[in-house]
């Protein structure tokens, strides 16, 4: 099962940039940054899609706020 998924390709994040996002967190009331992620998916070393996302964390209880702004 282990071995199947790493030849049918393994997914890679690598974060692009991290900014403030306005706003503040719903349960410390702490600052909101924002993550931008650049996703890759291999196969076999070709890439075959990228995807770029942006995740919002708080930076004080590192909670991840992906329901607040989505
Ligand atoms: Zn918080």
């Amino acid at each position: 099962m282990g071995a199947a998924r790493v030849l049918c390709g393994a997914e890679e994040e690598r974060v692009v940039s991290t900014h403030k996002a306005p706003g503040a967190c719903p349960r410390c009331g702490g600052a909101v940054v924002a993550t931008d992620v650049e996703s890759e998916r291999r196969i076999l070393c070709l890439p075959l899609c990228l995807k770029s996302k942006r995740k919002y964390s708080c930076t004080r209880c590192l909670r991840r706020l992906v329901t607040l702004y989505s």
